[in-house]
């Protein structure tokens, strides 16, 4: 059996105007997050676990900002696209985790529709998946309501 990990960080700016998905999921809320594509931070970070374990760069090198194709894409699209490098490769997500910081919304609520969301669109059975909703405390940016931030890391398998 050949194992491999990865981790991802991602940072998006919560700013009006702006629809909220987390993880593929529209939650609703006064505020959405600013990015090129549709701002899904947790996808963004998942991504580059995924980018990560794999030892193929990240996702700013995979999807530039700067391409067209990309402006106001939907990160499921993003993470459809690495789940064939993953294919690809051979290897099996063993597990995920994911820790998702958000002083606003409360998550709780969403964290099932989230996770089936993001098992659907990875091909993974809901065991392999564990995601952890948290505020920042009041601190900082995140704590201020000015920003979403996410980690995410993953194991992949392959053999045996
Ligand atoms: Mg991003």
């Amino acid at each position: 059996m050949q194992y491999k990990v990865g981790i991802g960080y991602d940072i998006h700016r919560l700013i009006e105007g702006r629809p909220l998905f987390l993880g593929a999921v529209k939650i609703p809320y006064i505020k959405g997050l600013l990015g090129y594509s549709d701002g899904d931070v947790l996808i963004h970070a998942l991504c580059d676990a995924l980018l990560g374990a794999l030892a193929l760069g990240d996702i700013g090198e995979l999807f530039p900002d700067t391409d067209p194709e990309y402006r106001g894409i939907a990160s499921s699209r993003l993470l459809g696209i690495v789940k064939e490098l993953l294919d690809k490769s051979g290897y099996k997500i063993n597990n995920l985790d994911v820790i998702i910081i958000a002083q606003e919304p409360t998550l709780a609520p969403f964290k099932k529709q989230i996770k089936e969301k993001l098992c659907a669109l990875l091909g993974i059975e809901q065991d392999v998946l564990n995601i952890k909703a948290k505020t920042n405390e009041g601190l900082g940016a995140v704590g201020h309501l000015e920003a979403i931030a996410c980690y995410a890391m993953v194991s992949l398998a392959k053999g045996g």
